[in-house]
Protein backbone atom coordinates (compact mmCIF):
# COMPACT_ATOMS: atom_id res chain seq x y z
CA UNK A 1 0.00 0.00 0.00
CA UNK A 2 0.57 3.90 -0.46
CA UNK A 3 2.91 5.20 2.66
CA UNK A 4 0.88 6.89 5.69
CA UNK A 5 1.43 10.43 4.60
CA UNK A 6 0.10 9.50 0.78
CA UNK A 7 -3.27 7.51 1.90
CA UNK A 8 -6.50 9.91 0.02
CA UNK A 9 -8.33 11.98 2.35
CA UNK A 10 -12.02 11.27 2.04
CA UNK A 11 -14.25 13.04 3.75
CA UNK A 12 -16.72 10.72 5.32
CA UNK A 13 -20.64 10.54 5.48
CA UNK A 14 -21.76 12.33 8.59
CA UNK A 15 -24.30 10.25 10.90
CA UNK A 16 -26.54 12.49 11.04
CA UNK A 17 -28.50 10.86 14.33
CA UNK A 18 -25.13 10.79 16.34
CA UNK A 19 -25.18 14.63 15.17
CA UNK A 20 -28.49 14.87 16.17
CA UNK A 21 -28.04 13.67 19.08
CA UNK A 22 -24.76 16.05 19.99
CA UNK A 23 -26.60 18.98 18.87
CA UNK A 24 -29.10 18.65 21.39
CA UNK A 25 -26.50 18.50 24.08
CA UNK A 26 -24.17 21.37 22.50
CA UNK A 27 -27.27 23.33 22.15
CA UNK A 28 -28.80 23.44 25.59
CA UNK A 29 -24.85 23.64 27.12
CA UNK A 30 -24.66 26.71 25.09
CA UNK A 31 -28.51 28.35 24.94
CA UNK A 32 -29.25 26.51 28.80
CA UNK A 33 -32.74 25.17 27.36
CA UNK A 34 -34.25 22.43 25.01
CA UNK A 35 -34.23 23.01 21.36
CA UNK A 36 -37.07 22.65 19.76
CA UNK A 37 -35.98 20.75 17.34
CA UNK A 38 -32.69 19.91 14.74
CA UNK A 39 -33.55 20.28 10.66
CA UNK A 40 -31.03 19.91 8.35
CA UNK A 41 -30.49 20.93 4.67
CA UNK A 42 -28.27 19.45 1.75
CA UNK A 43 -25.68 20.82 -0.39
CA UNK A 44 -25.84 19.76 -3.80
CA UNK A 45 -23.67 18.70 -6.85
CA UNK A 46 -24.64 19.55 -10.13
CA UNK A 47 -23.89 17.53 -13.19
CA UNK A 48 -24.57 20.33 -15.51
CA UNK A 49 -25.92 23.95 -15.94
CA UNK A 50 -23.32 26.06 -13.99
CA UNK A 51 -23.81 29.61 -14.50
CA UNK A 52 -27.15 29.63 -16.49
CA UNK A 53 -29.93 29.33 -13.84
CA UNK A 54 -30.03 33.12 -13.85
CA UNK A 55 -30.32 32.83 -17.73
CA UNK A 56 -33.25 30.80 -18.04
CA UNK A 57 -31.12 27.64 -18.30
CA UNK A 58 -31.74 24.31 -16.99
CA UNK A 59 -29.55 22.90 -14.16
CA UNK A 60 -29.21 18.90 -13.54
CA UNK A 61 -28.52 19.07 -9.64
CA UNK A 62 -28.21 16.21 -6.97
CA UNK A 63 -28.69 16.89 -2.91
CA UNK A 64 -25.47 15.11 -1.21
CA UNK A 65 -25.66 13.45 2.11
CA UNK A 66 -23.47 16.20 3.47
CA UNK A 67 -25.51 19.27 4.99
CA UNK A 68 -25.85 21.55 7.68
CA UNK A 69 -27.77 20.88 10.64
CA UNK A 70 -29.64 23.99 12.73
CA UNK A 71 -30.75 23.15 16.38
CA UNK A 72 -32.96 25.85 17.21
CA UNK A 73 -35.93 27.04 19.95
CA UNK A 74 -38.21 30.21 19.02
CA UNK A 75 -38.05 33.28 21.40
CA UNK A 76 -40.73 36.09 21.67
CA UNK A 77 -38.51 39.34 22.22
CA UNK A 78 -37.62 39.82 18.29
CA UNK A 79 -33.67 38.69 18.77
CA UNK A 80 -32.02 35.92 16.61
CA UNK A 81 -29.04 34.34 18.79
CA UNK A 82 -26.75 32.15 17.16
CA UNK A 83 -23.81 30.57 16.77
CA UNK A 84 -21.95 28.73 13.57
CA UNK A 85 -19.69 25.46 15.72
CA UNK A 86 -17.84 25.66 12.06
CA UNK A 87 -14.63 26.34 13.43
CA UNK A 88 -13.07 29.22 10.82
CA UNK A 89 -16.48 31.46 10.88
CA UNK A 90 -16.93 30.70 15.12
CA UNK A 91 -17.20 33.41 17.33
CA UNK A 92 -19.58 32.62 20.11
CA UNK A 93 -23.45 33.67 20.15
CA UNK A 94 -23.91 36.51 17.85
CA UNK A 95 -26.74 38.88 18.22
CA UNK A 96 -28.72 40.20 15.64
CA UNK A 97 -32.13 42.47 16.51
CA UNK A 98 -34.56 40.82 13.94
CA UNK A 99 -36.07 44.50 13.45
CA UNK A 100 -32.15 45.39 12.14
CA UNK A 101 -32.53 43.02 9.02
CA UNK A 102 -32.28 45.13 5.67
CA UNK A 103 -30.62 44.71 2.05
CA UNK A 104 -26.71 44.66 3.59
CA UNK A 105 -26.89 43.63 6.62
CA UNK A 106 -25.71 42.02 8.91
CA UNK A 107 -22.54 41.11 6.67
CA UNK A 108 -21.06 37.80 7.12
CA UNK A 109 -22.23 34.30 7.77
CA UNK A 110 -25.43 35.95 10.23
CA UNK A 111 -26.79 37.23 7.14
CA UNK A 112 -27.78 33.80 5.34
CA UNK A 113 -29.61 32.93 8.59
CA UNK A 114 -31.36 36.34 9.15
CA UNK A 115 -31.95 36.65 5.36
CA UNK A 116 -33.56 33.88 5.29
CA UNK A 117 -35.85 35.45 7.77
CA UNK A 118 -36.29 38.48 6.68
CA UNK A 119 -37.29 36.88 2.90
CA UNK A 120 -39.34 34.71 4.58
CA UNK A 121 -41.87 37.61 5.98
CA UNK A 122 -42.26 39.15 2.26
CA UNK A 123 -43.17 35.12 1.37
CA UNK A 124 -45.94 35.33 3.97
CA UNK A 125 -46.82 38.63 2.22
CA UNK A 126 -48.61 36.38 -0.52
CA UNK A 127 -48.56 32.74 2.00
CA UNK A 128 -50.03 33.26 5.20
CA UNK A 129 -49.78 30.23 6.48
CA UNK A 130 -45.67 30.96 6.78
CA UNK A 131 -46.85 33.67 8.98
CA UNK A 132 -43.71 35.16 11.19
CA UNK A 133 -45.72 36.57 14.67
CA UNK A 134 -44.90 39.35 15.91
CA UNK A 135 -42.08 39.30 18.47
CA UNK A 136 -40.88 36.29 17.07
CA UNK A 137 -36.64 35.30 17.36
CA UNK A 138 -34.73 32.46 18.20
CA UNK A 139 -31.74 30.79 19.35
CA UNK A 140 -30.00 28.86 16.39
CA UNK A 141 -26.72 26.64 16.67
CA UNK A 142 -25.30 25.33 13.28
CA UNK A 143 -23.39 22.86 11.96
CA UNK A 144 -22.48 22.08 9.22
CA UNK A 145 -20.70 18.46 7.25
CA UNK A 146 -19.81 20.03 4.15
CA UNK A 147 -16.52 22.20 3.03
CA UNK A 148 -17.71 25.74 3.59
CA UNK A 149 -16.35 27.69 0.01
CA UNK A 150 -15.93 24.17 -1.57
CA UNK A 151 -18.82 24.70 -4.29
CA UNK A 152 -20.85 22.40 -2.86
CA UNK A 153 -22.99 25.06 -1.36
CA UNK A 154 -22.88 25.48 2.20
CA UNK A 155 -24.30 28.52 1.53
CA UNK A 156 -27.82 27.93 0.61
CA UNK A 157 -27.63 24.74 2.80
CA UNK A 158 -27.46 27.00 5.45
CA UNK A 159 -30.26 30.05 4.31
CA UNK A 160 -32.18 26.20 3.83
CA UNK A 161 -31.83 24.93 6.96
CA UNK A 162 -32.49 28.03 8.82
CA UNK A 163 -36.07 28.54 6.77
CA UNK A 164 -37.03 25.25 7.57
CA UNK A 165 -36.24 25.63 11.21
CA UNK A 166 -38.83 28.90 11.08
CA UNK A 167 -41.09 27.15 9.73
CA UNK A 168 -40.79 24.46 11.95
CA UNK A 169 -41.25 26.92 15.13
CA UNK A 170 -43.67 28.69 12.92
CA UNK A 171 -46.09 26.18 12.18
CA UNK A 172 -45.25 22.73 14.16
CA UNK A 173 -43.89 19.75 12.58
CA UNK A 174 -45.75 18.98 9.35
CA UNK A 175 -44.29 17.64 5.90
CA UNK A 176 -43.85 20.40 3.69
CA UNK A 177 -45.33 19.90 -0.15
CA UNK A 178 -43.29 20.58 -3.26
CA UNK A 179 -45.32 23.83 -3.65
CA UNK A 180 -44.15 25.30 -0.17
CA UNK A 181 -40.49 23.92 -0.74
CA UNK A 182 -40.62 26.00 -3.69
CA UNK A 183 -41.35 29.34 -2.40
CA UNK A 184 -39.29 28.47 0.26
CA UNK A 185 -36.52 27.99 -2.16
CA UNK A 186 -37.30 31.55 -3.39
CA UNK A 187 -37.31 33.06 -0.28
CA UNK A 188 -33.99 31.71 0.13
CA UNK A 189 -33.12 33.33 -3.36
CA UNK A 190 -34.46 36.24 -2.08
CA UNK A 191 -32.09 36.38 1.33
CA UNK A 192 -28.88 35.54 -0.45
CA UNK A 193 -29.28 38.21 -3.39
CA UNK A 194 -30.92 40.71 -1.57
CA UNK A 195 -29.37 40.42 2.39
CA UNK A 196 -26.06 38.57 1.27
CA UNK A 197 -25.64 40.56 -1.64
CA UNK A 198 -24.96 37.40 -3.90
CA UNK A 199 -25.72 36.82 -7.49
CA UNK A 200 -27.07 33.47 -6.55
CA UNK A 201 -30.19 32.25 -9.29
CA UNK A 202 -31.77 29.84 -7.48
CA UNK A 203 -30.44 26.18 -7.91
CA UNK A 204 -28.47 25.99 -4.78
CA UNK A 205 -31.99 26.37 -3.11
CA UNK A 206 -33.93 24.51 -4.96
CA UNK A 207 -31.33 21.70 -5.59
CA UNK A 208 -31.11 21.65 -1.53
CA UNK A 209 -35.64 21.85 -0.97
CA UNK A 210 -36.49 20.10 -3.54
CA UNK A 211 -34.84 16.94 -4.38
CA UNK A 212 -35.72 13.47 -4.00
CA UNK A 213 -33.33 10.66 -2.86
CA UNK A 214 -31.38 8.79 -5.64
CA UNK A 215 -32.56 11.50 -7.88
CA UNK A 216 -31.12 13.80 -10.35
CA UNK A 217 -33.46 17.15 -10.29
CA UNK A 218 -34.17 18.57 -13.79
CA UNK A 219 -34.82 22.08 -13.12
CA UNK A 220 -35.90 24.32 -16.06
CA UNK A 221 -34.93 27.58 -14.53
CA UNK A 222 -37.47 29.72 -16.99
CA UNK A 223 -40.26 28.64 -14.48
CA UNK A 224 -38.53 26.68 -11.54
CA UNK A 225 -40.53 23.29 -12.27
CA UNK A 226 -39.12 20.06 -12.12
CA UNK A 227 -38.82 16.12 -12.93
CA UNK A 228 -37.11 14.08 -10.63
CA UNK A 229 -34.98 10.85 -12.66
CA UNK A 230 -33.38 7.76 -11.05
CA UNK A 231 -29.59 8.62 -10.55
CA UNK A 232 -28.47 4.55 -11.41
CA UNK A 233 -28.83 4.11 -14.99
CA UNK A 234 -26.80 7.31 -15.74
CA UNK A 235 -23.65 6.28 -13.50
CA UNK A 236 -24.04 2.24 -14.19
CA UNK A 237 -21.25 0.59 -13.47
CA UNK A 238 -19.23 3.86 -11.90
CA UNK A 239 -19.18 6.52 -9.56
CA UNK A 240 -19.59 10.07 -8.76
CA UNK A 241 -16.54 11.27 -6.49
CA UNK A 242 -16.46 15.05 -5.81
CA UNK A 243 -12.54 16.71 -4.81
CA UNK A 244 -13.06 19.36 -2.64
CA UNK A 245 -9.71 21.38 -4.09
CA UNK A 246 -9.33 23.03 -0.90
CA UNK A 247 -9.42 26.21 -2.41
CA UNK A 248 -12.43 28.13 -1.15
CA UNK A 249 -14.13 30.16 -4.08
CA UNK A 250 -14.36 34.17 -3.97
CA UNK A 251 -17.65 34.45 -5.01
CA UNK A 252 -18.33 37.66 -2.61
CA UNK A 253 -15.38 38.76 -5.69
CA UNK A 254 -16.54 40.12 -8.26
CA UNK A 255 -15.11 37.86 -10.58
CA UNK A 256 -18.41 35.76 -10.78
CA UNK A 257 -20.99 38.81 -10.71
CA UNK A 258 -18.66 40.11 -13.78
CA UNK A 259 -19.34 36.83 -15.46
CA UNK A 260 -22.89 37.35 -14.91
CA UNK A 261 -22.98 40.95 -16.15
CA UNK A 262 -21.26 40.04 -19.46
CA UNK A 263 -24.02 36.72 -20.36
CA UNK A 264 -26.80 39.43 -19.52
CA UNK A 265 -25.34 42.32 -21.93
CA UNK A 266 -24.96 39.72 -24.45
CA UNK A 267 -28.52 38.53 -23.94
CA UNK A 268 -29.57 41.98 -24.11
CA UNK A 269 -27.78 43.19 -27.22
CA UNK A 270 -28.95 40.09 -29.05
CA UNK A 271 -32.49 41.37 -27.58
CA UNK A 272 -33.76 38.53 -25.49
CA UNK A 273 -34.69 39.54 -21.87
CA UNK A 274 -33.38 35.71 -20.84
CA UNK A 275 -30.81 34.58 -22.73
CA UNK A 276 -32.38 31.14 -23.26
CA UNK A 277 -34.62 32.40 -25.51
CA UNK A 278 -32.28 32.93 -28.02
CA UNK A 279 -32.27 28.76 -28.27
CA UNK A 280 -35.32 26.88 -29.82
CA UNK A 281 -37.28 24.49 -27.39
CA UNK A 282 -34.90 21.62 -27.74
CA UNK A 283 -31.83 23.05 -29.20
CA UNK A 284 -29.11 21.50 -31.16
CA UNK A 285 -25.33 22.31 -32.20
CA UNK A 286 -26.20 24.43 -34.98
CA UNK A 287 -28.83 26.60 -33.06
CA UNK A 288 -25.99 27.48 -30.99
CA UNK A 289 -23.60 28.17 -33.96
CA UNK A 290 -26.23 30.06 -35.63
CA UNK A 291 -26.70 32.51 -32.27
CA UNK A 292 -22.94 32.86 -32.51
CA UNK A 293 -22.84 33.55 -36.20
CA UNK A 294 -26.08 36.57 -35.56
CA UNK A 295 -23.25 38.27 -32.65
CA UNK A 296 -20.61 37.72 -34.95
CA UNK A 297 -22.37 39.70 -38.08
CA UNK A 298 -23.96 42.04 -35.87
CA UNK A 299 -20.21 42.82 -34.39
CA UNK A 300 -21.00 44.50 -31.60
CA UNK A 301 -19.06 47.89 -29.63
CA UNK A 302 -18.30 47.97 -26.33
CA UNK A 303 -20.74 50.74 -26.47
CA UNK A 304 -23.09 47.83 -27.30
CA UNK A 305 -22.57 46.06 -23.76
CA UNK A 306 -22.71 48.75 -21.08
CA UNK A 307 -18.95 49.11 -21.99
CA UNK A 308 -17.95 45.36 -21.26
CA UNK A 309 -15.09 43.49 -23.02
CA UNK A 310 -16.92 42.37 -26.46
CA UNK A 311 -14.47 39.08 -27.05
CA UNK A 312 -15.46 38.39 -22.97
CA UNK A 313 -19.14 38.81 -23.95
CA UNK A 314 -18.61 36.14 -26.89
CA UNK A 315 -17.04 33.86 -24.69
CA UNK A 316 -19.67 34.30 -21.91
CA UNK A 317 -22.05 33.74 -24.33
CA UNK A 318 -20.82 31.00 -25.96
CA UNK A 319 -20.33 29.02 -22.83
CA UNK A 320 -24.03 30.26 -21.55
CA UNK A 321 -25.38 28.13 -24.93
CA UNK A 322 -23.11 25.40 -25.21
CA UNK A 323 -24.02 24.88 -21.02
CA UNK A 324 -27.91 25.03 -22.02
CA UNK A 325 -27.67 22.63 -24.99
CA UNK A 326 -25.38 19.89 -22.42
CA UNK A 327 -28.37 20.37 -19.71
CA UNK A 328 -30.27 19.29 -22.48
CA UNK A 329 -28.50 16.36 -23.73
CA UNK A 330 -28.16 14.67 -20.09
CA UNK A 331 -32.04 15.97 -19.81
CA UNK A 332 -32.61 13.37 -22.87
CA UNK A 333 -30.28 10.94 -21.26
CA UNK A 334 -32.10 10.94 -18.42
CA UNK A 335 -35.78 10.56 -20.07
CA UNK A 336 -34.47 7.72 -22.76
CA UNK A 337 -31.55 6.66 -22.07
CA UNK A 338 -28.79 6.52 -24.27
CA UNK A 339 -29.14 5.27 -27.93
CA UNK A 340 -27.27 1.95 -29.07
CA UNK A 341 -24.88 3.71 -31.05
CA UNK A 342 -23.69 5.46 -28.04
CA UNK A 343 -19.94 4.60 -27.07
CA UNK A 344 -19.99 3.60 -23.41
CA UNK A 345 -23.94 3.42 -22.93
CA UNK A 346 -25.26 6.52 -20.62
CA UNK A 347 -22.39 6.63 -18.56
CA UNK A 348 -19.88 7.22 -21.71
CA UNK A 349 -21.70 10.23 -22.96
CA UNK A 350 -22.50 11.83 -19.18
CA UNK A 351 -18.44 11.42 -19.37
CA UNK A 352 -18.10 13.37 -22.04
CA UNK A 353 -20.43 15.78 -21.15
CA UNK A 354 -18.87 16.69 -18.30
CA UNK A 355 -15.07 16.73 -19.85
CA UNK A 356 -16.98 19.14 -22.52
CA UNK A 357 -18.42 21.18 -19.46
CA UNK A 358 -15.13 21.93 -18.00
CA UNK A 359 -13.34 22.77 -21.18
CA UNK A 360 -16.47 25.81 -21.41
CA UNK A 361 -15.78 26.28 -17.68
CA UNK A 362 -12.28 26.66 -18.32
CA UNK A 363 -12.04 28.53 -21.49
CA UNK A 364 -15.21 30.28 -22.09
CA UNK A 365 -16.43 31.21 -18.56
CA UNK A 366 -13.05 31.33 -17.31
CA UNK A 367 -14.01 30.63 -14.21
CA UNK A 368 -11.71 27.64 -13.72
CA UNK A 369 -8.29 27.60 -11.95
CA UNK A 370 -4.90 25.34 -12.18
CA UNK A 371 -5.70 22.92 -9.38
CA UNK A 372 -9.27 22.30 -10.96
CA UNK A 373 -7.36 22.04 -14.17
CA UNK A 374 -4.76 19.59 -12.71
CA UNK A 375 -7.36 17.19 -11.00
CA UNK A 376 -9.78 16.59 -14.07
CA UNK A 377 -6.62 16.22 -16.58
CA UNK A 378 -4.80 13.82 -14.40
CA UNK A 379 -8.74 12.40 -13.55
CA UNK A 380 -9.10 11.80 -17.40
CA UNK A 381 -5.38 10.13 -17.89
CA UNK A 382 -6.50 7.80 -15.66
CA UNK A 383 -9.71 5.92 -17.63
CA UNK A 384 -12.11 8.56 -15.81
CA UNK A 385 -14.86 8.31 -17.79
CA UNK A 386 -15.35 12.80 -17.27
CA UNK A 387 -14.77 15.73 -15.12
CA UNK A 388 -15.51 18.99 -14.69
CA UNK A 389 -15.73 21.81 -12.48
CA UNK A 390 -19.09 22.39 -10.24
CA UNK A 391 -19.77 25.49 -8.44
CA UNK A 392 -19.68 28.92 -9.13
CA UNK A 393 -16.05 28.59 -10.04
CA UNK A 394 -13.12 30.47 -9.09
CA UNK A 395 -12.06 27.91 -6.40
CA UNK A 396 -14.31 24.49 -5.16
CA UNK A 397 -14.63 21.17 -5.79
CA UNK A 398 -14.36 18.96 -9.40
CA UNK A 399 -16.82 16.07 -10.09
CA UNK A 400 -15.80 12.44 -11.33
CA UNK A 401 -17.73 9.81 -13.13
CA UNK A 402 -15.03 7.10 -12.16
CA UNK A 403 -15.33 3.17 -13.42
CA UNK A 404 -16.10 1.16 -9.98
CA UNK A 405 -12.93 -0.79 -10.27
CA UNK A 406 -10.41 2.30 -11.07
CA UNK A 407 -12.03 4.70 -8.01
CA UNK A 408 -9.14 3.63 -5.56
CA UNK A 409 -6.48 4.25 -8.66
CA UNK A 410 -7.84 7.33 -10.15
CA UNK A 411 -7.81 9.02 -6.52
CA UNK A 412 -4.88 8.12 -5.69
CA UNK A 413 -3.30 9.58 -8.97
CA UNK A 414 -5.19 12.67 -8.19
CA UNK A 415 -3.66 13.01 -4.94
CA UNK A 416 -0.39 12.50 -6.03
CA UNK A 417 -0.45 14.96 -8.50
CA UNK A 418 -1.85 17.56 -6.86
CA UNK A 419 1.05 17.22 -4.14
CA UNK A 420 3.53 16.88 -6.25
CA UNK A 421 2.91 20.40 -7.56
CA UNK A 422 3.06 21.66 -3.83
CA UNK A 423 -0.68 22.56 -3.79
CA UNK A 424 -2.87 22.40 -1.24
CA UNK A 425 -4.25 18.40 -0.43
CA UNK A 426 -7.76 17.54 -1.82
CA UNK A 427 -10.40 15.55 0.01
CA UNK A 428 -12.75 13.09 -1.70
CA UNK A 429 -16.54 12.77 -1.09
CA UNK A 430 -18.42 9.75 -1.98
CA UNK A 431 -21.40 11.46 -4.37
CA UNK A 432 -24.53 9.78 -3.95
CA UNK A 433 -28.13 11.61 -4.90
CA UNK A 434 -29.41 12.02 -0.94
CA UNK A 435 -32.43 13.36 0.53
CA UNK A 436 -33.51 16.42 0.89
CA UNK A 437 -34.10 18.56 4.80
CA UNK A 438 -36.97 17.90 6.76
P1 LIG B 1 -20.34 27.42 -0.94
O1 LIG B 1 -19.93 26.93 -2.29
O2 LIG B 1 -19.84 26.50 0.12
O3 LIG B 1 -21.79 27.71 -0.85
P2 LIG B 1 -20.10 30.30 -0.59
O4 LIG B 1 -18.88 31.17 -0.62
O5 LIG B 1 -21.21 30.58 -1.50
O6 LIG B 1 -19.57 28.80 -0.73
O7 LIG B 1 -20.68 30.33 0.89
C1 LIG B 1 -19.85 30.18 1.98
C2 LIG B 1 -20.34 31.10 3.08
O8 LIG B 1 -21.56 30.59 3.63
C3 LIG B 1 -19.40 31.19 4.26
O9 LIG B 1 -18.42 32.18 4.04
C4 LIG B 1 -20.34 31.56 5.39
O10 LIG B 1 -20.63 32.93 5.35
C5 LIG B 1 -21.61 30.80 5.03
N1 LIG B 1 -21.62 29.46 5.67
C6 LIG B 1 -21.61 28.27 5.06
N2 LIG B 1 -21.61 27.26 5.96
C7 LIG B 1 -21.62 27.83 7.17
C8 LIG B 1 -21.63 27.33 8.53
N3 LIG B 1 -21.61 26.02 8.80
N4 LIG B 1 -21.63 28.23 9.52
C9 LIG B 1 -21.67 29.55 9.27
N5 LIG B 1 -21.65 30.07 8.03
C10 LIG B 1 -21.63 29.24 7.00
Amino acid sequence: GAPEGLKPIWIEHPDLEAMGRRGFRRFRNEFDREPEGIWMAPGRANLNGEHIDFLGGRCLPMALPYGTLVAAAPRTDGLLRMRTLEPTLDSGIVEVPVDSIVPGTPEGWTGYVAGALWALRIAAESHPELAVPENFGADLLIRSTLPVGGGLSSSAALECAAILAFVGMITGPRDLDDDTRAVLAHACMMAEVQVVGAATGGLDQTASLRSLPGHVLSLDCRDFSITHHPIAPLVEGHRLVGVDTSTPHWLGGDDFSSRRKDAEAAARFLGAERLRDLLPESPDAEDVEAVLARWDAADPRPADLDGRDVAGCRRRLRHALTEMLRSERIDALLRHGAPDSVPGGAPGELGRILTEGHASMRDDAEASFATADLIVETALAHSAAGARLIGGGFGGSVLALLPMNKVDAVVQAVDRAVLAEGLPRPRFLCIEASAPGA
